[in-house]
This record gives structure tokens, C-alpha cells and sequence, in this order.
């Protein structure tokens, strides 16, 4: 099942392109876990690991932020979005935004009951005129009072919020006295893909809080959720206790983090996952039939393709998913994703060209 390097043609070995997590833990998270594994430690957070991924992430972000580690994307995004709110508050999003769409209802559960009102946007992306829209269609007690905004950065189709949208999603929230909430689950890829720094993305352009994924980056698991406003991360180890987020042994998701944090993992294995992507959307662009959906700005590459192909893609063993975002069969790169996988993609997808002309 390690095919994923090879590029080869067993029709019957499954090929990964599905997302970015179904790729492994990289090299620089598992050394640290071993590291972290050679001598004991104290539980619940109050290790050497987990002090030390911290102040990673204050030097990465330039500032004094508050930083948590939690298994998953949902609960991150969940958590924060219910300490942000009071139940009778709402979360401005996306309508393909993961918390609305992926996230079973946790962001409303843990909130205890906060609305989600959902906004539509080209390519992924929420509008200030969007944003403006919903806080004023409605300003009486009767309408869940607006709150909170939720980015997704990179967004559910690949593409990127720039630092000029930000800034302006920034300003009308100040207007309306709304916080930013950034889902960052592939935060390192618009990093990469925009080149410009964590803390030119987030704080300085606004972002109150982020949920950065590491999972999708190259960890077994584990997300940080930083928070840039310290005083919104009052009592958050308590929601994330009460939620079963708090790790006993934590340094086995802190220290992975540091191997990212300190290497640049996280950076590099980023700048590969969307160079990869280039590969691919440059190497399907005079096939027939294939069309990209969205500009590829980080790692996902969304295309249109006729049903045949994507079942000669299906019988060539490749794995896709085709119900996420607007529709279009979607292939995401990460880490350890190979030149010689998309090539082998590319001439699969070529063949089956030549197979629907014929
Ligand atoms: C993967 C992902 C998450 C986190 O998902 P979990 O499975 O809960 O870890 C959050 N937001 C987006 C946009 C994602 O793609």
C-alpha cells in the first residue's frame, strides 16, 4: 500500500489522491515523537514538549499568542466557535464552509445552539458585501445576533483568501463588532501558496483566532488552535476538557508539532503539496473533456470530467472524492505525494481521453 511513490500501474493498488490525509506522518513529526518518547514526562500539557511547541508558535506568529493542541479539525473548529459565542449568536460562513457542511452539527452542539447563516461567494470565498448582507438584513431580537465570521483558509475549493480580501473582511466586521474565526486546515498551504507569513495571514490582517491543521500537513493527527485576542481563550482548556480534548500524555501531540515548527516542515511540506498540484492542473490542460473548476492558489485541484472518465480513473485504481464543494471530481496533494503519482495520473487520464474518442 506504500505505492504511493511509485507511480506504477497496478491496476488493483489503490492511488491516493482522495485528500491530504490519507497520506502518512512525515519524517521531522515522527523523529520528534521519538524524541519525545525517550524519557517521561508530566501529563495533561505540563511538559517540556508542549511548553516548547508553544513558544514555537509565538516565534512563528510573531506574537504572544495562546496555544492549544486538540485531536481533530471539528472539535478545533467547534470549541472555538463556541467560546466565541453566546448560544443566541451566530457564525457568519460560507455555505461550503467544513463547519457547515462536514462537521455533523458540532459547531451548533458545543455552542448550545449558535446558528451557522451561510453565505454564498465565488470560488469558496465570503464577500465584506456578503458578510454586510446578513448582519443587516435583520437587526431586531428575534434574528441570532451575528458574532462571528469563519473563514476557511485555504478555502473547500482550493482557493486562497488574499491578504486585501482580509484586510476588507476585517473592516466590516470591525463595523459590526464581529470576530474572526479562521478554519486554517490548510492554513500552511496558503501560506505557501500566497508566500507571505503566518503572521502577515492571520493577526495582522485581523484573524482573532485560528484553527491550524497539522494533520493535513504531515502529523499522525492534532490540531493548534491559537488564539491571537488572549482574552477570547478564557477557560478554553476547560471546553476542551469537558469535550474529551484535553490529552493526558499531550506531549505525543505537542512534540510532533515542534519537529514541523522547527525544521519547516510545515513550509516545505506545504510549498511540495502545491507544487504537486501545479503539476497536475498544467498537465491536464489540453485533455479533452477535462476542465479545471477553480484556480488551483494550494494543493486541491478541482475538474470537471465526463462520468466515463471518471470511471476509467475508478477501474485504473485511482481514488477521488466527487461530493465536495461545488461537485467535480477533486484530487488533493500533500506531503508525500510524488511527481511520478501525478504523471502516472495525467497519462491515465490521457488514455482514457483516447478511449471515450475512439
Ligand atoms: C479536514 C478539514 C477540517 C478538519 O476535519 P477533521 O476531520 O475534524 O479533523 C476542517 N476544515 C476543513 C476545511 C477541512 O478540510
Amino acid at each position: 500500500m506504500s505505492d504511493n511513490h511509485s507511480g506504477d500501474d497496478h491496476a488493483s493498488t489503490p492511488r491516493f489522491l482522495a485528500s491530504d490525509n490519507t497520506s502518512g506522518i512525515c519524517p521531522e513529526a515522527l523523529d520528534y515523537l521519538h524524541r519525545a518518547n525517550e524519557v517521561d514526562d508530566l501529563a495533561y500539557g505540563n511538559d517540556t514538549w508542549t511548553a516548547r511547541a508553544s513558544d514555537a508558535f509565538r516565534a512563528l506568529f510573531e506574537t504572544d499568542c495562546e496555544v492549544f493542541f486538540v485531536f481533530n479539525g471539528t472539535a478545533a473548529n467547534s470549541l472555538v466557535l463556541a467560546s466565541l459565542c453566546q448560544s443566541y449568536h451566530s457564525v457568519i460562513c460560507h455555505q461550503l464552509a467544513h463547519i457547515e457542511t462536514d462537521e455533523c452539527g458540532g459547531p451548533e452542539f458545543f455552542s448550545n445552539g449558535s446558528k451557522l447563516l451561510t453565505v454564498p461567494g465565488d470560488g469558496g470565498r465570503i464577500t465584506p458585501e456578503g458578510i454586510e448582507r446578513t448582519v443587516t438584513k435583520r437587526g431586531d431580537i428575534h434574528y441570532p445576533r451575528p458574532r462571528v465570521v469563519s473563514l476557511t483558509q485555504a478555502t473547500e475549493v482550493g482557493t486562497v483568501y488574499d491578504l486585501n480580501a482580509l484586510r476588507a473582511i476585517r473592516d466590516v466586521a470591525d463595523h459590526h463588532d464581529l470576530r474572526v474565526h479562521m478554519d486554517g486546515a490548510r492554513f500552511a498551504n496558503a501560506c505557501a501558496g500566497l508566500d507571505v507569513s503566518p503572521a502577515e495571514l492571520t493577526w495582522r490582517a485581523g484573524v482573532d483566532v485560528l484553527c491550524f491543521s497539522g494533520t493535513k500537513n504531515g502529523l499522525a493527527f492534532g490540531e493548534a488552535v491559537i488564539f491571537f485576542d488572549k482574552r477570547l481563550a478564557l477557560d478554553f482548556e476547560y471546553r476542551c476538557k469537558q469535550a474529551g480534548q484535553l490529552a493526558s500524555k499531550m506531549r505525543y501531540l505537542s512534540a510532533p508539532w515542534l519537529g514541523l515548527l522547527e525544521s519547516g516542515a510545515w513550509l516545505s511540506n506545504a510549498r511540495h503539496a502545491n507544487a504537486m498540484a501545479q503539476r497536475l492542473i498544467a498537465g491536464v490542460s489540453d485533455i479533452a473533456g477535462v476542465s479545471p473548476m477553480f484556480e488551483v492558489q494550494a494543493n486541491s485541484v478541482f475538474l470537471e470530467m465526463p462520468a466515463a472518465m471518471q470511471n476509467a480513473l475508478r477501474s485504473r485504481a485511482w481514488t477521488f472524492y466527487t461530493f465536495i464543494g461545488e461537485g467535480g471530481v477533486r484530487f488533493v496533494c500533500s506531503w508525500n505525494t510524488s511527481p511520478a503519482l501525478i504523471d502516472a495520473l495525467i497519462a491515465d487520464l490521457r488514455e482514457a481521453e483516447a478511449e471515450i474518442a475512439a
